[in-house]
């Protein structure tokens, strides 16, 4: 049985409670939180021993049978052992030996000495310390703190050891994520650019070993920025990946049918440039293999794509350049495929192999993006009306609005060269914006000074029709202008704008429902098909001037001409012939009940006071008279 008080216990089997003494230690010893055992069967020993270590903040166990102290270390587990030399086992051992050598007790043992060969033999048994008789009590407790305070460093250092290593773990995991981030984009999992670079370039030096060529891909689209702003990120990254598992999809079945010929292509890699462009590299053996790869590449790249429901459709461009053929080292290698990427990508799609002109129109088209940010700023763009009439009655009803855009050199950009170059580089919000707002208002003044329009045309780009903001701009305008909806119509292009996607048809509808008329501009241009045609919520065909000009010499376009107009009456819709220049076509399109024309004939597109005058002139006669 045991009793304990004031962190003593005590086994003497006499169980009696150590009184306080008058020595104070609180002053010398901080709090050490450890514990001790005590073996003496000296009373004093025992009692001023137990005192002056529990005063050094040490749990002491007290005890007096050695056979009793040995059970008590292993089952305690003290950290230190003050124990007598004098006491022995039941084979005469001296105890502190038999502590020593125990390997379960770990505890640092203090041995009491009463003579010097007590002394010796505790030196050999390498015990932790030793005290000699008469015992300073004080400085046997200060020497079993010391080993508490040894041990509590050491443990603590072991354990700053063990945070050491786990952190160094933690920081190379880190390192090694960092360097694979580094190396591969996360949304694909393909190489990023860098680590492109590096495959492009190690494909280099093995052209130049063992012969052969190597072609570099850049893989673009020409409708990739209006996916990410009508899906939003999230989504688009959705897109990316799967565009990825494609181009990963037709190299290894390229790959497949290499297996059993020689020659032919190798893959070598396939890579992300950034968040719209995809690159890929292949060694060619044979100049035959490439064009049905490419063709492969293109078809597989351009199937439509669904995400979360959506259907998306996406016209692939490749640029590709060839190594050592079109290049000296590995930027202008994707430099120049990028350049010819660029080019297909203005084309409309398809592919496009590097040559010089290549450079030349990306540096021009460059050179247009940087001069339309400025152009914009200082409003260097105007707006020109061309009038549209009604064939009929010879009369003004509406008025086309077209951008243009006059250097300070007296030069001009075409809006064929430069909408395309607004709609890449993400202007063409900002531009739409400009025209919409400016014919609008000059709408607007035109009929205050009571000049008798139907409505004005208003030129619509498929990065403004996938836009969610477009309707609400609209809507702006009209309320700024002060001019009604159905005053105003909008011209979408059946070139690239109407191919069916959801998005278009979604807006299209909203700016029907606001009331606004919508008209297909260049139809018989595109791939609109007529049951399509049937589901777009229009008011106004314009049949592109490509088949008017053809009028009196190919008899096909006439045959085309008279059955579109035909096809937009049976639907409904007012048919509007554009880009006529001679008298000739005009009665062509009398005879064919063509409703409205546009064209030379009558004017060319004006600037607004030009425009104005046009107006002022024609606006009681039926005889179109020029400016
Ligand atoms: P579009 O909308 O089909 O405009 C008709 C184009 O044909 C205009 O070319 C006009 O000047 C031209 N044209 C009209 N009558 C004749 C003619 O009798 N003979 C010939 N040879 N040409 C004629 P422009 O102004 O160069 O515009 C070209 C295209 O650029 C436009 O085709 C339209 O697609 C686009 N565009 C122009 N302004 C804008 C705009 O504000 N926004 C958008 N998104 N596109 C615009
Ligand atoms: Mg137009
Ligand atoms: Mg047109």
């Amino acid at each position: 049985m045991a009793s304990e008080s004031k962190g003593v216990t005590d086994f003497t089997g006499a169980l009696r409670l150590l009184s306080t003494t008058e020595v104070s230690a609180d002053d010398v010893f901080d709090e050490a939180g450890g514990t001790a055992l005590l073996l003496s069967r000296d009373s004093d020993a025992k009692k001023w021993g137990s005192r002056w270590l529990g005063q050094s903040g040490l749990q002491v166990t007290v005890a007096s049978d050695p056979a009793n102290g040995l059970d008590l270390a292993r089952s305690m587990r003290p950290d230190v052992i003050v124990v007598e030399a004098a006491m022995s086992d039941c084979g005469k051992r001296p105890f502190f030996e038999v502590l020593q050598e125990a390997a379960d007790i770990s505890a640092d043992v203090i041995v009491l000495c009463a003579n010097n060969s007590q002394i010796k033999a505790a030196l050999i048994a390498n015990v932790f310390d030793i005290a000699r008789k008469p015992y300073n009590w004080q400085s046997v407790a200060a020497r079993a703190y010391h080993s508490l305070q040894i041990k509590n460093r050491n443990a603590s250092l072991a354990e700053s050891k063990d945070a050491l290593k786990e952190a160094l773990e933690l920081a190379n995991v880190a390192r090694e994520q960092l360097r694979n981030n580094q190396r591969f984009e996360p949304v694909t999992g393909l190489p990023n650019k860098s680590k492109f670079v590096d495959l492009v370039r190690r494909g280099m030096s093995a052209t130049d070993k063992n012969g052969g060529s190597l072609a570099v891909f850049v893989v673009g689209f020409t409708r990739f920025r209006l996916v990410v702003e009508a899906m939003g990120q999230q989504q688009a990254d959705k897109v990316l990946a799967e565009i990825g598992r494609r181009m990963a999809a037709c190299v290894s079945e390229s790959n497949a049918a290499l297996d059993h010929s020689p020659h032919g292509l190798r893959t070598a890699a396939i890579g992300i440039l950034d968040s719209h462009r995809f690159a890929l590299m292949i060694t060619i053996y044979d100049d035959e293999s490439l064009p049905p790869f490419q063709q492969r590449l293109l078809e597989v790249l351009s199937r439509p794509i669904q995400v979360m429901g959506q259907v998306v459709h996406l016209s692939a461009c490749l640029g590709i350049a060839s190594y050592p053929q079109d290049a000296e080292d590995v930027d202008q290698l994707l430099q120049r495929a990028d350049n010819a990427m660029r080019d297909a990508q203005s084309r409309g799609g398809g592919c496009k192999y590097y040559c010089a002109d290549t450079d030349r129109a990306a540096a021009r088209k460059l050179r247009i993006e940087h001069m339309l940010h400025e152009a914009l700023d200082r409003e260097e763009l105007t707006v020109a009306y061309q009038p549209i009439i009604d064939v009929a009655s010879n009369k003004v009803v509406a008025l086309e609005a077209l951008l243009r855009w006059q250097l300070p050199d007296g030069t001009s950009i075409s809006p064929v060269e430069f909408i395309p170059v607004a709609e890449e580089s993400g202007l063409m919000l900002r531009t739409g914006e400009y025209v919409l707002d400016r014919a609008c208002r000059q709408f607007a003044m035109w009929q205050h000074e009571g000049l008798e329009l139907s409505h004005i045309c208003v030129n619509a780009s498929a990065v403004q029709l996938m836009s969610s903001s477009f309707a609400g701009t609209v809507q702006r305008v009209l309320a700024e202008s002060g001019i009604q909806a159905a005053e105003l119509e909008i011209e979408i292009s059946e070139r690239g704008v109407l191919s069916g996607d959801n998005e278009v048809l979604g807006q299209l509808r909203q700016l029907k429902s606001l009331g606004i008329n919508l008209s297909i501009d260049d139809f018989g241009t595109g791939d609109s098909a007529i049951a399509y045609l049937k589901e777009l919520p229009v008011d106004t065909l314009k049949i592109d001037r490509s088949y008017i000009e053809g009028f009196g010499r190919e008899g096909k376009d006439f045959a085309i001409a008279s059955a579109m107009v035909a096809l937009g009456q049976r639907l409904e819709l007012t048919v509007v012939a554009e880009g006529v220049e001679t008298t000739e076509q005009l009665d062509v399109l009398r005879d064919i009940t063509c409703d409205c024309y546009q064209g030379f004939l009558a004017a060319k597109p004006m600037q607004p006071d030009a425009a104005t005058e046009f107006l002022q002139k024609n606006r009681k006669t039926a005889t179109i008279k020029p400016v």
